[in-house]
């Protein structure tokens, strides 16, 4: 047996709890229904909005998120979930290339691979994507900062920079906020510039900061050199007096950012978008140019971003696709449904609607099959395994929160009909089965 076998089989006969690993969590029940209305919500304003679903791989090369988020940054820096290939059952030995594979710290570099491998370049019009689901980051878990957490996406990929694309993005994402009840929010917007003019600005920035590196820390201090951008980002008190005096990139923005930038303002005021200018707003990535934006939401803490996102016209071309602009944001569910939960403004979703309380063999036949038929009419169903008590059974509905509880005893059975006990007040009716079936059907109807 190999070694790694034989330690893992001494390991198995040992009696032990197991735990979620640090950073990462259950999603458990009622919280999943919160979960899933949030994100068929984000489906349903997406599409509106003419974006389709992508799925891709959670693990890509290491390469792929070094190139397109930047080496220096610290999501590919020091926060990836990396492994090699040292151990794939399907290398070939010694002559298998000794790739690096990590866990996706977000979708972005994701999608635009395969917009690049699958050609949808070719494809009628803008592609237009969204995607949800896990990503990973090795950072200190805290409040509303998890190693895997949720995000959900929107890209829009093709020809054209219009700022109208940019706006329309935003557009989309305030109603998704406004749709979930997210209200409590602030949009901050700005532009970064472009390769034309990005790099003088950040030469001049880094000389700036040069002349007071002595009163920074060491984070901002070690920017200076690897990634000076990152420096406007800083929360550090002491440092907030020296970054207001640096130079602001929309003085240094080219004529075509500049006039993309006040384009984009226009845009955005003509959709009746409320947002605040923010020139510190860099957003930690490399691949991003011109507009970034970013969304704030109350009852988070330090962790307060709920949504980050950009323009990234050259991100396709460094991966080697054809020329493409680019922009899209990201969403973090985790946070953005925490400030929902902190905020107290929740929607009500349908619970269990029927409990059926059956008593007696002779009814058990009448239980399955009319629960049966509720459950085809998209009613939630529960009905006892086994046959409980009349009371037990009516606790046992309303601690699962059912709305009614349908009651099948000798009586109903004799007369072929069924008593339904609406448990918020008590109040009885005997029905028979169509009746029953159009009443419930009706309330669930109304309910929606
Ligand atoms: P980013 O991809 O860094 O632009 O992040 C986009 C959004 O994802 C942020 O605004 C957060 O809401 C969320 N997010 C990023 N990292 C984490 C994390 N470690 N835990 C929870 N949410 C995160």
């Amino acid at each position: 047996m190999p070694a790694r076998a034989r330690e893992a089989s001494t390991l198995v006969t040992e009696k032990r709890e197991f735990k979620a690993i640090k950073g990462t969590r259950d999603i458990l029940p009622p919280d999943s229904a919160l979960w899933n209305w949030f994100e068929q919500t984000a489906r349903d304003v997406f599409e509106t909005y003419g974006f389709r679903d992508i799925r891709t791989p959670v693990f890509e090369e290491t390469e792929l998120f070094a190139r397109s988020i930047g080496v220096e940054t610290d999501v590919v820096n020091k926060e990836m979930f990396t492994f090699s290939t040292g151990h794939d059952p399907d290398s070939t030995g010694e002559s298998a290339p000794d790739r690096t594979y990590s866990l996706r710290p977000e979708a972005t570099a994701s999608v635009a691979r395969a917009y690049i491998e699958n050609e949808m370049q070719t494809l009628p019009g803008n592609a237009k994507l969204y995607y949800m689901g896990p990503m990973f980051r090795r950072e200190r878990p805290q409040k509303g900062r998890y190693r895997q957490f949720y995000q959900i996406g929107a890209e829009v990929l093709g020809q054209s920079d219009a700022p109208a694309i940019d706006a329309e993005v935003l557009e989309m994402l305030v109603v998704f906020f406004k749709r979930v009840g997210l209200t409590r929010t602030t949009l901050y917007v700005n532009s970064i510039g472009c390769k034309d003019c990005r790099p003088q600005y950040v030469e001049l920035l880094r000389e700036k900061l040069r002349e007071v590196k002595d009163q920074l820390g060491p984070d901002s201090q070690r920017r200076i050199e690897t990634n000076p951008l990152r420096v406007l980002d800083s929360k550090l008190p002491q440092e907030q007096p020296i970054i207001a005096k640096l130079p602001r990139i929309s003085d240094h923005l080219c004529a075509e950012c500049r006039e993309h930038f006040a384009k984009l303002n226009e845009e955005l005021g003509l959709r009746g978008i409320v947002y605040e200018e923010n020139w510190r707003l860099v957003r930690g990535l490399d691949y991003y140019t011109r507009t970034t934006f970013e969304v704030t939401a109350e009852g988070l803490g330090s962790q307060n971003a709920v949504c980050g996102g950009g323009r990234y016209d050259g991100l396709v071309e460094l991966l080697g696709g054809p020329p493409t602009k680019g922009i899209g944001f990201a969403i973090g569910s985790d946070r953005a449904i925490l400030s929902m939960q902190e905020g107290g403004k929740l929607p009500h979703l349908p619970g269990l609607a029927v409990f059926v309380a059956w008593m007696g063999q002779a009814a058990y036949p009448t239980a399955v099959n009319i629960t049966r038929k509720l459950r085809t009419a998209g009613l939630a169903v529960e009905l006892p395994a086994e046959e409980m008590k009349f009371k037990k059974s009516l606790g046992l509905a309303d601690k699962l929160g059912a709305s009614y509880a349908l009651i099948i005893g000798e009586d109903e059975v004799a007369s072929n009909t069924f008593t339904l006990k609406r448990l918020a007040d008590s109040e009885q009716k005997k029905l028979s089965e169509l009746e029953l079936l159009e009443y419930l059907e009706s309330e669930r109807r109304g309910s929606r």
